[in-house]
């Protein structure tokens, strides 16, 4: 058994709070599956699914959410 990967959260929507900062506005970007995180070093890893990035506005946090609508159980 391969563990499963942590699942994303759903989808916060336009008017999303930053983890870190609170602040009320963040970008969404749309990234496919292994791609590395915005700014980062890292290889492509098969690791990452595909997902929603959102980076804040404001401290420039990142964190990754589900697609919206979800595809939980597809290919
Ligand atoms: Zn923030």
């Amino acid at each position: 058994m391969t563990p499963s990967p942590e699942p994303l959260p759903p989808f916060s929507g336009n008017e999303t709070a930053c983890p870190k900062c609170s602040y009320d506005q963040a970008y969404t970007e749309h990234k496919v599956k292994a791609e590395p995180r915005t700014d980062s070093e890292l290889p492509w890893n098969s690791d990452f699914p595909e997902r929603l990035e959102r980076r804040c506005a404001r401290c420039d946090f990142i964190w990754d959410e589900a697609l919206n609508p979800p595809t939980q159980g597809g290919a």
